[in-house]
């Protein structure tokens, strides 16, 4: 493209891209605000956190298991989302939520990534002026967006999105596929007025690994798991380690996230040489232990049953199928049929011990 001419067809498109990006962005609105009125359910608000722009805050004491909100995507982007298809999306939004997308924050190093991948600089300040509003409009998009899990297209919602990482969150949030909605569930007792959080890195790598994944985002994470003058900090870094070696040893690396990434330098902790078998009901212990919650543990919790059940260990198995039954509950909640599956084979099991004459209870 000339970029030295202002009057080609591609250019003038690119300037009148801009204009619908000026025109929404004169507006300061937040969803969270907006929302606020005539909802009594609302048990959140959106506004400052301190060094960290907006946040989304409780407005109630929330329980654990709680949902916290249940969110229809407002853009969705099939494939590669290339700034045009993305500026398609952000057309076919209400005026509002444009306005709502562009007092979004976009960060510096992606804004200056599209520039300098994208464009040629060139000697017209005013095609310059069209360009860096194109790419703060993308670093937008870039720093908010969220792969959706079942087919990596690319969403975003414009209220959840300004929930902040914490490596030891108090909610976790899924793209729930049969309703199509991003759900929050609160994964401990939040108090009102206390900030919730989501983990943006996996959860159960190391303080020096999530801080690398964090970057991405331009921040470093102060939260208490990473301030490691603590002992508490020491604790979860070692326990992380553990986790690793436990999970090695019963393949589980993939399903917890952390293949390829063992852990470096310091602290090392030195295991005994045991059975997958045993590393897998010693992982489900550090992984309880954790206290952050995630689908895809029930995966390790289920190993952990099968191995005990074959060792004709009842109870002890019955406890980490209760386990797998609690995150269940915790995700879909009670009534839902996906959580009726898992409570099923509870009953079962329950009923198998009682007619066999049993003693069934959680031991240990
Ligand atoms: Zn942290």
């Amino acid at each position: 493209m000339d970029q030295n001419d202002m009057n080609s067809p591609q250019m003038k498109e690119l300037v009148a891209i801009a204009e619908v990006l000026d025109e929404a962005a004169k507006y300061s609105i937040t969803l969270g605000e907006e929302g606020m009125r005539g909802s009594s359910e609302k048990t959140y608000e959106i506004k400052d956190s301190p060094g960290r722009g907006k946040g989304v805050f409780a407005t109630k004491d929330i329980l654990r298991g709680s949902l916290v909100v249940a969110e229809k995507p407002h853009m969705v982007v099939k494939g590669i989302d290339d700034i045009g298809k993305v500026f398609g999306e952000f057309q076919n939004m209400p005026f509002k939520n444009q306005a709502i997308f562009m007092s979004l924050q976009g960060l510096p190093e992606h804004k200056a990534g599209v520039l300098s991948q994208a464009i040629t600089p060139t000697s017209r300040e005013d095609a310059n002026a069209v360009f860096a509003k194109l790419a703060e409009f993308f670093a937008i998009w870039a720093n908010n967006r969220l792969p959706r899990a079942n087919d990596m297209d690319k969403v975003l919602h414009l209220e959840m999105c300004r929930m902040n990482h914490a490596c030891l969150p108090n909610a976790l949030y899924y793209n729930d596929i049969e309703s199509g909605l991003f759900k929050v569930i609160a994964v401990k007792d939040i108090a009102a007025g206390e900030e919730i959080t989501r983990t943006y890195s996996f959860p159960l790598l190391t303080r020096e690994q999530r801080q690398v994944q964090l970057a991405w985002w331009e921040f470093v994470c102060a939260c208490p798991a990473c301030d490691i003058s603590t002992q508490f900090a020491r604790e979860v870094e070692i326990r992380r380690r553990s986790i690793y070696q436990l999970a090695v040893l019963c393949n589980q690396t993939v399903n917890l996230k952390i293949n390829g990434f063992p852990p470096k330098g310091g602290l090392p902790v030195e295991l005994p040489e045991m059975r997958a078998s045993e590393a897998a009901i010693k992982l489900s212990e550090l992984l309880l232990l954790e206290n952050v919650v995630d689908i895809h543990w029930k995966k390790t919790y289920k190993l952990a049953y099968e191995f005990l059940m074959r060792e004709k260990q009842w109870n002890e198995a019955y406890k980490w199928l209760n386990e797998q039954n609690e995150i269940d509950i915790l995700l879909w909640g009670k009534d839902d049929p996906r959580q009726a599956r898992s409570q099923e084979l509870l009953e079962s099991f329950q009923t198998f011990f009682f007619k066999n004459g049993g003693k069934l209870g959680v031991s240990g």
